[in-house]
């Protein structure tokens, strides 16, 4: 029940917050200052790179290894985003891989016809109605059965409530101790906290809808996986979601120089710092094999 109520507030929060934002900052009643926009920025990069990292590349896909440590403060990181404990998600995720735009899967914008209604649903489901399908309230977790016997995990999703409060408690007293003053407390709870958690919401989603309608498919894979540029920069390289679906245990996503890939660039520091190993990318003879240009020529 409390899950539940969570859910209608989250969704809430995320359908509503953007356009009451829009319209306080239009109106000159909301105030936003250079500190309000570090503490969004820089809590969005700790939370996001608990996802893409922790979350996604480490937990859902085993793309590297890390100590006992590291795994824990990537997933603490992971749940403060707000996106629900680690088992959790991983067990949704690895759903979404193993039926990939075909009935079963939690996520895609495909399954609900090829008219413009059935698209637009479509659409809507991906982004966020597919958190209030009572399917996947039912999980039995048979995806993640892995990493629940991990003890760091089950820590970590035990106490699944605790880090998204601190990731608004963070900003807040940061905010607070920084300008010396209440409102920059409460100025760091609204912009590091509740503007931060509702932004991630939405481009992670981004994920699910945009990169599974529009973008570029330079790999072929049974999907309708996208690279999207926008997505990526904003998720910190999850936007390379084509590159993803081909190369689904790869801890780099951005594969070419230009393809920015700044949580690749953080698993290249953990391995530098003797903090990652057995890192997995593809190798040039893979990423070949499945590249759409090359198999269309032949
Ligand atoms: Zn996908
Ligand atoms: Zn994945």
């Amino acid at each position: 029940m409390l899950e539940r109520i969570l859910k209608i507030l989250i969704i809430v929060v995320d359908c509503a917050g953007p356009l009451l934002i829009a319209v306080g900052l239009f109106a000159g009643i909301l105030h936003v200052t250079l500190l309000d926009i570090s503490l969004l920025v820089g809590m969005h990069v700790i939370t996001m790179g608990g996802v893409t990292v922790g979350y996604h590349r480490l937990l859902s896909h085993k793309a590297f290894k890390t100590g006992v440590k590291t795994r824990r403060i990537l997933a603490i990181l992971g749940a403060m985003s707000g996106q629900s404990d680690p088992i959790r998600w991983v067990d949704l995720h690895r759903r979404h891989h193993r039926y990939e735009d075909v009935e079963g899967d939690v996520h895609s914008p495909h399954l609900s016809g090829e008219d413009f209604w059935g698209r637009l649903k479509g659409f809507w489901y991906s982004h966020l109605g597919w958190i209030f399908d009572d399917d996947w309230e039912r999980s039995d977790f048979r995806y993640a059965v892995d990493i629940q016997n991990d003890s760091v995990i089950c820590f970590v999703s035990r106490y699944a409530l605790v880090w998204p409060l601190l990731s608004f408690v963070i900003p807040a007293v940061l905010g607070g101790v920084l300008t010396g003053t209440w409102t920059g407390f409460f100025s760091g709870f609204f912009w590091g906290g509740l503007v931060r958690l509702i932004f991630g919401h939405h481009v992670s989603a981004c994920v699910n809808s945009v990169c599974h309608v529009w973008g570029s498919r330079p790999f072929v894979t049974k999907d309708y996986s996208c690279n999207h540029g926008l997505v990526a920069i904003l998720t910190l390289g999850e936007g390379w979601h084509n590159n993803h679906h081909a190369f689904p245990c790869s801890a780099r996503q951005g594969l070419t120089g230009w393809q920015i890939d700044p949580s690749w660039w953080f698993i290249q520091l953990l391995e530098k710092l003797g903090l990652a190993w057995d890192v997995r990318v593809p190798s040039q003879k893979e990423m070949l094999r499945l590249d759409r240009s090359r198999l269309q020529n032949t």
